[in-house]
């Protein structure tokens, strides 16, 4: 069978530790990968050039919070409802499939199943009706008195069951960013296609948190001009974030501007133009959080256009159900320019009550009761203590309205949240930067990956295996590394199969030293897309590269 890109890239990428099968020896599992060396050294890159777009250009902060996650959370969030695919299994192999991927584009499920016209595509028999299937793994926490938890499917809850810590750091001003980089977990149907879907993979999210009434972002005038790649699922078309906002294209500044930010991140990491568009979710396709969503899709030789960032729009929906669910104040306040005089309803817990009958839980119960909202005709009260809900008796509290003096209005923020998929960026930019052909008659491959990104910065190779020319080699590339340029010293074999491998590592320079070198200090730097050389000083290799690699 002819090999297509995908095959050979992902030979290269073992051939060369980019990339491992995970659990190899024992048979492997799908939807799992290793990283090796190179691999692993890519994706710190990628995460490392990320953060810079998100710490520095945009000032946000960032927290790491457990993959481990309370059955709570992700019931408050609605995943245990509602994180589910729509399955169907085979009556004779019984393995399992994801409907969305073998169902013929238009057709319903039930017909589809029913008519027999979709069949296993592993063994060909019959397939059983479409059932909604639950994509988080789950877990407990303890041993003996155990609690309930889940890997979590993504890293956003983290930061959203945080938010009144992190308001308060942020000076409670709005707008204000918290990113999170780490795994998340999601037990796929069937995964089929290596890197794109996995059982476990990176995520690099950033949750933005506006004020519902001003979801303009402070750096949009200064990008405003440049042009987003768009696509409306029929045509593709390149128009400005000013345009696109003002035709109501993209519903918000904010959320214009972190589109222009992902795609500028994107574009900076070496990601191919004409392989890059964003695509707007229909209605039918929005998650279950969102009011508004683009994917920045990356085209793949072998897998077509792949989702590899969803930016969306999640308004209240997450803090809401937070604040439903645990009763924590998770406001932020919108000030008035002067101070006003407003009548509210509010509890006034009754300690007398309160304290004999929750006796160590008494005080808890009071702030909580405090921080609720209430209305005049509110009849039932609940709270959430430690998980638990508890029905607070009518003797323990009177309900009264009451004048106060307001500096401002409690409101709930609304949150714009781009989310990275880290290994489906990785491997597009593999495919999108592989490049093969002859060269005196053998096969070549060279990965063109941006120098910012690429895991080797420069190959230090001295011209032929001598001594006086190695140990300057050698010292060249102690140098480079204490000026923190990552290199890779090779000595062995001919200076050409030594090319062909750093060519295949993505290497974007390479350092020839030759017997010139030992004479007057310079050496050759070739260019691994040009193959152009150039000779300079070894006292300006450090600055020279920096420049060149940054
Ligand atoms: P989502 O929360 O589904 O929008 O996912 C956010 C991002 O995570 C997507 O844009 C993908 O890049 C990535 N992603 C989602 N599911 C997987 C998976 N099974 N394997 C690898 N990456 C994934």
């Amino acid at each position: 069978m002819p090999q297509d890109i995908h095959d050979k890239l992902i030979m290269l990428a073992k051939r060369r530790g980019f990339l491992y099968p995970s659990f190899d020896i024992y048979g492997g599992v799908a939807g799992f990968y290793d990283y090796g060396p190179l691999g692993s050294q890519l994706k710190n890159n990628i995460e490392t050039l990320w953060r810079s777009f998100y710490l520095l250009n945009d000032n946000c902060i960032e927290v790491h919070t457990p993959t481990i996650t309370l059955y709570e959370v992700l019931d408050a969030s609605g995943h245990v409802e509602e994180f589910t695919d729509l399955t169907v299994d085979c009556t004779t192999c019984k393995q399992s499939f994801k409907v969305e991927d073998i169902v013929e584009e238009g057709a319903t499920v039930e017909q589809s199943v029913k008519n027999h016209r979709v069949r296993c595509p592993v063994c060909g028999a019959t397939l059983e009706g479409a059932h909604p299937v639950n994509l988080m793994f789950s877990t407990t926490i303890g041993i003996g008195k155990t609690r309930d938890a889940f890997l979590r499917p993504e890293t956003a809850q983290g930061i959203f069951t945080n938010f009144h810590f992190l308001y308060r750091y942020a000076r409670e001003k709005l707008p204000f960013g918290v990113i999170q980089v780490g795994r998340g977990y999601r037990n796929e149907v069937s995964p089929r296609q290596g890197m794109i879907r996995l059982r476990e993979f990176s995520m690099a999210e950033a949750e933005i948190f506006f004020d519902p009434q001003d979801k303009t972002h402070p750096l949009f005038k200064k990008v405003q001009e440049n042009k987003l790649y768009l696509f409306d699922n029929i045509k593709e078309w390149k128009v400005s974030l000013k345009e696109a906002v003002n035709k109501k294209l993209i519903n918000n500044q904010a959320l214009a501007y972190y589109m222009y930010l992902t795609q500028a991140f994107l574009f900076a990491a070496g990601v191919d133009p004409k392989k890059f568009r964003f695509r707007k979710h229909a209605d039918n396709e929005l998650a279950h959080y969102a009011t508004e969503c683009w994917d920045a899709e990356l085209y793949s030789n072998r897998f077509g256009w792949i989702e590899c960032v969803g930016i969306a729009d999640r308004s209240a929906y997450d803090l809401n159900a937070h604040i439903t669910a645990s009763g924590t104040d998770m406001y932020a306040l919108r000030k008035f320019d002067n101070p006003k005089t407003v009548t509210i309803t509010k509890i006034i817990p009754k300690m007398d009550v309160l304290g004999p009958k929750f006796k160590g839980n008494a005080g808890k119960i009071k702030q909580l009761l405090e921080a609720m909202e209430v209305s005049k005709g509110t009849k039932k009260i609940t709270i959430t203590l430690d998980g638990n809900k508890i029905d607070i008796p009518k003797d323990c509290y009177d309900i009264t309205e009451v004048k106060e003096k307001k500096a401002g209005e409690k409101f709930v923020p609304h949150v714009i949240e781009p989310s990275y998929g880290i290994d489906r960026i990785l491997y597009c930019i593999l495919e999108q930067s592989y490049h093969e052909g002859k060269k005196k008659g053998e096969e070549y491959r060279i990965l063109k990956l941006s120098p910012v990104i690429a895991p080797i910065k420069v190959g230090v190779l001295p011209l032929i295996s001598d001594d006086r020319l190695t140990k300057l080699a050698k010292e060249i590339d102690e140098e480079l590394r204490a000026a923190g340029i990552a290199t890779y010293y090779d000595d062995g074999g001919t200076i050409g199969r030594r090319y062909a491998r750093m060519d295949e590592a993505g290497t974007p320079f390479c350092i020839t030293i030759d017997h010139e070198s030992l004479k007057d200090g310079t050496v050759t730097i070739r260019e691994r897309d040009t193959t152009k050389q150039i000779r300079k000083e070894k006292g300006e290799l450090a600055h020279y590269l920096r420049g060149q690699i940054s």
